[in-house]
């Protein structure tokens, strides 16, 4: 299998400057899916130099807005002209479906075309009443500079774009560096940002470790923006490397997610089937590799053994395999290590007193499902409380737990009781009581009778240690951008604050 020149430096697909490759492997079978460049440190001092002087000297920051919206648009273009192509590649390295690959690239398409209309349509500066006719002030936003986008292997296409997208409009040069373990559709987008015609240099990719490739560009003093998707042990390290230069910083984190579910959600049998469908695809929907996975399913004591019992036999049903095969619902975890976490996890719950309902351990090997393959059937385990592990850390992986309530207090109480604050849902068809519980989540999306759904226009983010900072919305562009206050005075004259 040929070695993909996967570093891209000033306009340049390069190899690693040493000389080192790292396979990248398809979860499906643990076959090589790619062989790509493993960069090190000096070529990460490389890339920021070439985004430094593409920056400090580049046409890019003083592009007219116009311009480089045009240039955004064309991207977008460009992906969906390569939709299928971004997909399967999407599919293969993650190990999702191609259905899930393909809305990925929409997605990735919306976000682009929303920020080039964000850009294009605000003002160029801000006037500023300094109450005196005496005086013209006006704020103007200018870009940060060169900035670092490190990114996870969940959604490797999405999370690049959703700090790509905006760091462009706002007239960045920047310096990518995607997972390890899914680099591929970020090598793709690249070429769509070459062939849209963006100049040598604003663009720069590095494929390599987290440490130490992720970590220089963190610490590098040419880089003034971190912004940062990812874990959240690797997301403080990257903040400690970050402070000594003052850089901003920007972190998306994990999650705990909690689903709430008040028993009125289940008094008809249609809303008992929305909200069993939507807890389905709340935890499973990339076999719960997902940062807003709805892993905490708190749902009313009244309506629990219905509710957890059609859960377990829906999700026993979910069709595992090869993301790209017919007919598959749900792909591979991501890796040997992913798939051993899992292990550890559900069995770290059932020695703590957990009862599993579903799943809980490999699948059998199927025409879909190669025994190399790194697959885990979708687990339900009920019983479970706060006291357990399983309940306190993020798990990212194909497991729902169970947490029962008696009262609305309560509810929030358990929803709320977790250091992270991504996102949540409700389910009630009591339309006050889902708004009122709503708003006592401390988490920075909250669903009310629905599960995942987000818009380019909103902000995305967390509250507590699922990070700092926002993406999408006009946030996610104002994360780009400094401020510059510009003030005027058009009557000259002597201050005499000193009169010598
Ligand atoms: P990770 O933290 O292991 O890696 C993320 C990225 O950081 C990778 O590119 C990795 O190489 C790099 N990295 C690792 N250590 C580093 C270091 N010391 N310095 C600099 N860079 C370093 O996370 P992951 O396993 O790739 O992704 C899963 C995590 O991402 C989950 O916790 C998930 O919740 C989170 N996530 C959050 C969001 C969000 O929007 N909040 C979205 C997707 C994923």
């Amino acid at each position: 299998m040929p070695v993909i020149d996967s570093l891209l430096i000033d306009g340049t697909w390069r190899p690693a400057s040493a000389g080192a490759t790292r396979d990248v492997v398809d979860p499906a079978d643990a076959t090589v899916l790619a062989t790509v460049a493993e960069a090190d440190a000096a070529d990460a001092d490389a890339a920021v130099a070439a985004a430094r002087r593409a920056f400090d000297h580049g046409p890019w920051p003083g592009t007219p807005v116009a311009d480089r919206c045009a240039l955004l648009r064309r991207v977008a273009g460009l992906l969906q002209r390569d939709r299928e192509e971004i997909a399967l590649a999407e599919s293969r390295d993650t190990g999702k479906t191609l259905a899930e690959g393909r809305v990925d690239v929409d997605d990735v398409t919306a976000a682009f075309r929303y920020f080039a209309a964000l850009a294009d349509s605000e003002p160029a500066g801000r006037v500023v009443d300094a109450g005196s006719a005496d005086v013209h002030s006006v704020v103007v936003h200018e870009p940060v500079g060169v900035c670092a986008l490190i990114a996870p292997w969940n959604y490797p296409l999405l999370q690049v774009s959703w700090k790509i997208a905006p760091a462009l409009a706002a007239g960045n040069t920047f310096v990518a560096k995607p997972s390890e373990l899914t680099p591929l559709t970020t090598v793709l987008l690249m070429r769509l940002l070459a062939e849209a015609g963006l100049p040598d240099g604003v663009a720069n990719l590095v494929t390599g470790a987290g440490d130490p490739v992720g970590a220089r560009l963190a610490a590098h003093a040419d880089v003034d923006l971190v912004s940062f998707t990812g874990g959240l042990a690797s997301g403080t390290t990257v903040a400690a490397l970050a402070a000594p230069t003052v850089k901003k910083v920007a972190l998306e984190l994990g999650g705990k997610n909690p689903n709430v579910v008040f028993a009125d959600a289940c008094a008809t049998d249609e809303g008992f089937d929305a909200s069993v469908d939507q807890a389905l695809n709340a935890a499973f929907v990339h076999s719960g590799q997902v940062c807003s996975a709805g892993s905490r399913l708190i749902v009313e004591e009244s309506v629990r053994e219905r509710f957890v019992t059609e859960l377990a036999a829906r999700a026993a049903r979910i069709r595992l395999g090869r993301g790209t095969a017919d007919g598959v619902e749900c792909g591979p975890l991501v890796s040997a290590a992913q798939l051993a976490k899992t292990e550890a996890h559900v069995a770290a719950a059932l020695a703590e007193g957990a009862v599993l309902r579903s799943g809980g351990a490999r699948p059998a090997p199927g025409p879909n499902r190669l025994a190399g393959g790194f697959f885990y059937s979708p687990t339900v385990l009920d019983g479970c409380d706060r006291t357990m592990g399983v309940i306190r850390e993020e798990l990212f992986g194909p497991i729902v737990t169970v947490e029962t309530f008696r009262t609305e207090d309560e509810a929030v109480a358990l929803a709320n009781d977790t250091r992270y604050g991504l996102a949540g849902a409700v389910f009630s068809a009591d339309t006050a009581r889902a708004r009122r519980v709503a708003a006592r989540l401390r988490h920075g999306t909250v669903w009310i009778n629905d599960y995942h759904p987000y818009l380019p226009q909103a902000e995305w983010g967390g509250f507590g240690r699922s990070g700092t900072g926002r993406e999408l919305g006009p946030a996610g562009l104002a994360e780009y951008r400094e401020s510059k206050h510009v003030y005027e005075n058009l009557r000259p004259a002597p201050v005499r604050w000193f009169a010598g």
